[in-house]
């Protein structure tokens, strides 16, 4: 579940990012569109705990992340969070298993490489195990990159801008994956995009209540 009151945020002295209340139950789809910078990666770093915010109450995975220590946060994080970065920050000296074995390690998790196989098996990239991350196409890298998000099973699933830089076909196939993904591991899903074919590849059955949620977030005027 995601609910937040009154969120701000402020960088520095810069303008103040007022962001609206929400209240959503787990397995919701949360679209967050508007333009660049109207403040989408910001809203999801704050859901992600890796910034608090300056007013304002965000409860995530019924954690109140206003009132979190940041020791707290960064062990929740690990637990409740699959992350999709904007930019992948795939390491590029390791190959796609050595990558998600990385990330197995930094969630103070034990080895596992069987899950570290199912998870590339259940994206279709099982055959790019060995690959390094130059030797593997835009839409294959976002396949590795939410494998390695998805690693943990977390509640929520929040990707930032996951069809930039890619083709309609491969954007199709992104968006459906995040929704399988979600789907099958009864997380909620926040989709950050200023990319107008998101909306358009979530399926209408998933509309209404309990599902998809459009949310326009406002630039804020001084
Ligand atoms: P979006 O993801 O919607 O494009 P962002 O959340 O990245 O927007 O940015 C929201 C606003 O905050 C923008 O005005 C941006 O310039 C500003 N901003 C983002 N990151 C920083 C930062 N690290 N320091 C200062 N200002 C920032
Ligand atoms: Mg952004």
């Amino acid at each position: 579940m995601i609910r937040s009151q009154s969120l701000c945020f402020r960088y520095g002295d810069g303008p103040t990012l007022n962001f609206p209340d929400l209240d959503l139950p787990q397995g919701t789809v949360l679209l967050l569109s508007g333009p660049s910078g109207c403040g989408k990666s910001t809203w999801l770093a704050l859901a992600a705990a890796l910034m608090a915010p300056s007013s304002g109450q965000l409860w995530v995975a019924r954690e109140p992340l206003h009132a979190m220590s940041r020791v707290a946060a960064d062990a929740w994080r690990a637990r409740a969070i699959g992350f999709l970065p904007q930019k992948l920050h795939l390491s590029a000296a390791m190959t796609v298993r050595q990558n998600m074995a990385m990330a197995q390690w930094a969630s103070g998790m034990p080895q596992d490489p069987q899950r570290i196989d199912a998870a590339l098996q259940t994206l279709g990239v099982a055959e790019l195990a060995h690959r390094l991350p130059s030797q593997l196409s835009g839409g294959q890298a976002q396949r590795v990159a939410l494998a390695r998000a998805v690693l943990l099973n977390p509640l929520v699933i929040l990707a930032d801008e996951p069809t930039a830089s890619l083709d309609d076909e491969a954007a199709a196939d992104a968006v459906g994956l995040l929704l399988a993904t979600a789907r099958a591991q009864r997380a909620s899903l926040v989709i950050a995009t200023h990319d107008a074919r998101v909306a358009r590849l979530i399926p209408p059955e998933i509309d209404g209540q309990n599902g998809f949620q459009p949310l326009q977030l406002k630039r804020h005027q001084l």
